[in-house]
């Protein structure tokens, strides 16, 4: 955390304007004790900023950005005070919503659903809606939005999107991108657009929903956005299949991505997360397959992956509380770790298949050289593992830089990617800035700045250092 600059007095006279545009109670100043809840997000970084603003719709949003372009232009000097760090549900993993000045917009008050279009298998709604929410107004219906990240209670839509969130399921059914029909945000001049398309085929130039997705709050505030839904399956079995090790459950992955089988997730988790979250007693190592639809296809796919190794001792879950069950203990590792470390980071790195094994061993050795802990899982089917780094003392953090920088050179040498799901943010620009390319952030800049050139939103990413 930087030392914070008291705002001058026309700074101040500015923050009450803003301030009579959400009104009062939704304009927090540093003495409120819930101020700090939003200088930070689920990483350890915190961050500063002078204010919040919870506005309830897109006109306060324009307005807001109106007003502090015109700010902007009187007080030039004071532009960093008037900088916009963008704000969900606050439950990002890479410290991307972390402020470092200015003024946090927290967009948690918009969560209206705007229609539901099951003709299309479309929904809309506001970008503050959680993705639970989302998929609880669709209870009644036939259809579901897949995308399934473990945070789904506490991410809204518009974090979703600005991260490119997954989760299990997206080995199926896809990540947020190709869950995203349409998105309508405001840019860094306070204009709306609504880009995209209902129908999965276009071919219309660049694509802006593709730039928005995974912008990481950098390019414009998503204010609501269309999804694309998928049928709710007939049948869903969930198996527990145990390990002697690591490299065994990996080298089955590739088996089953190679035998054809299409599952709906692939779920390794390690011997240290297994007995976190108690799932199973004697494994070192499990994965989780969840196939899911007609009973017959099923049926069929259950037989053919249980040939592939005939000695495994697959447990079957059948039925809806069994395995609801089964995926809370899973979701809850995050959790249970933060409860008993001090310090938790968790890296979401992407790689081959045909790396996977390689690749965890090569993090979990590294980390053991310099005596850091570590809990392996992830969502091996697409190759992303979330290796995380348990530390107790503050004093280690230190260590991980250099964990993090060898992962990340890695990761990149066998064709990985630094950041499967959670992004970049505060956390691992530098990794990136270090291992890709000059030319790879030389385009991200210019695209910046095409965009938002007076670093309106979210500047603290554009900064080299936490
Ligand atoms: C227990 C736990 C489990 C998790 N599991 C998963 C998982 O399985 N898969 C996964 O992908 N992630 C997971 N995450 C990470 C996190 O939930 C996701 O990154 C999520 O998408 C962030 O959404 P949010 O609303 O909380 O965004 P925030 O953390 O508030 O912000 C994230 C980024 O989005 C930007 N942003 C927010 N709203 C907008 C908007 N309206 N317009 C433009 N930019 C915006 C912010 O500026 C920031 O850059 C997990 C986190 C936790 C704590």
């Amino acid at each position: 955390m930087t030392t914070m600059i008291a705002p001058p007095d026309n700074v101040l006279n500015g923050y009450g304007t803003l301030k009579s545009i959400v009104g009062a109670s939704n304009a927090l100043f540093p003495s409120v004790p819930n101020f700090h809840d939003y200088l930070k997000d689920e990483t350890y970084l915190r961050g500063n900023a002078h204010l919040i603003l919870r506005p309830a719709t897109h006109a306060e949003v324009t307005e807001i950005i109106h007003t502090i372009n015109a700010l902007r232009e009187k007080i030039p000097r004071a532009a960093h005070f008037f900088s916009l760090t963008l704000r969900g549900g606050g439950s990002g993993l890479s410290g991307a919503a972390v402020p470092e000045a200015g003024i946090v917009l927290d967009t948690s008050r918009m969560k209206k659903i705007l229609e539901i279009d099951p003709k299309n298998f479309i929904i809309r709604a506001e970008c503050g809606i959680t993705l639970a929410e989302i998929n609880h107004a669709l209870a009644d219906l036939p259809l579901y939005y897949a995308v399934d990240p473990s945070s789904a209670p506490l991410c809204t839509l518009g974090g979703s999107i600005a991260t490119n969130a997954a989760g299990p399921s997206s080995l199926k059914y896809g990540t947020t991108r190709q869950n995203l029909a349409s998105l309508c945000f405001v840019n860094a001049e306070g204009n709306t657009a609504t880009v995209g398309s209902l129908p999965t085929k276009t071919s219309m130039g660049f694509s802006l929903t593709d730039l928005l997705c995974g912008s990481e709050g950098r390019l414009g505030i998503i204010l609501d956005a269309a999804l694309r839904l998928t049928f709710k399956t007939e049948e869903r079995v969930l198996l527990i299949a145990p390990f002697p090790n690591d490299a065994s459950a990996m080298d089955f992955v590739f088996s089953l991505r190679q035998s054809g089988i299409r599952p709906k997730c692939v779920e390794f988790i390690d011997a240290y997360s297994i007995a976190i979250a108690a799932i199973h007693e004697n494994a070192k190592a499990i994965l989780l397959i969840e196939l899911d639809g007609t009973k017959e296809q099923v049926d069929y796919d259950l037989k053919r992956l249980m040939a592939i190794s005939p000695h495994l001792d697959f447990h079957v879950a059948h039925g809806e509380k069994n395995q609801t069950q089964i995926w809370q203990k899973r979701k809850s590792i995050t959790t249970e770790l933060k409860k008993r470390f001090a310090f938790k980071l968790g890296e979401d790195i992407a790689v081959p298949l045909s790396a996977l094994s390689h690749i965890a061993s090569f993090a979990r050795n590294k980390a053991s050289e310099r005596g850091v802990e570590t809990a392996i899982w992830g969502h091996a089917g697409d190759g992303n593992l979330h290796v995380n780094y348990l530390l107790q003392e503050k004093s280690a953090l230190e260590i991980l830089d250099t964990l993090m920088l060898e992962l990340a050179f890695e990761v990149t040498r066998i064709g990985g990617a630094i950041s499967g799901e959670h992004g970049l943010g505060r956390l691992k620009r530098k990794l990136a800035k270090a291992t890709l390319p000059s030319v790879y952030f030389q385009i991200q800049d210019q695209i910046k700045k095409a965009f938002d050139p007076n670093f309106l939103f979210n500047p603290a990413l554009d900064k080299e250092e936490v």
